[in-house]
């Protein structure tokens, strides 16, 4: 399982800096998450003011 960043995102940059695995990157100014590096830890949704990173 990883998280996947919805269209909800604001990209406010707060889960950027926070992921344990630096799995968070900018492609096109749109926040994804690399899956095969998220270890589901779910840091990024915790600080994530709109909830746009769900597990999947
Ligand atoms: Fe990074 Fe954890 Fe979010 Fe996966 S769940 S992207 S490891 S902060
Ligand atoms: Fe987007 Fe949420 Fe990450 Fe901010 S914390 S960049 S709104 S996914």
């Amino acid at each position: 399982m990883a998280y996947e960043i919805n269209n909800s995102c604001i990209c406010c940059v707060a889960c950027k800096p926070i992921c344990p695995v630096d799995c968070v990157s900018v492609v096109d100014d749109i926040y994804v998450i690399d899956a095969e590096g998220c270890v589901d830890c779910g840091a990024c949704a915790n600080v994530c003011p709109v909830d746009a990173p769900q597990p999947v």
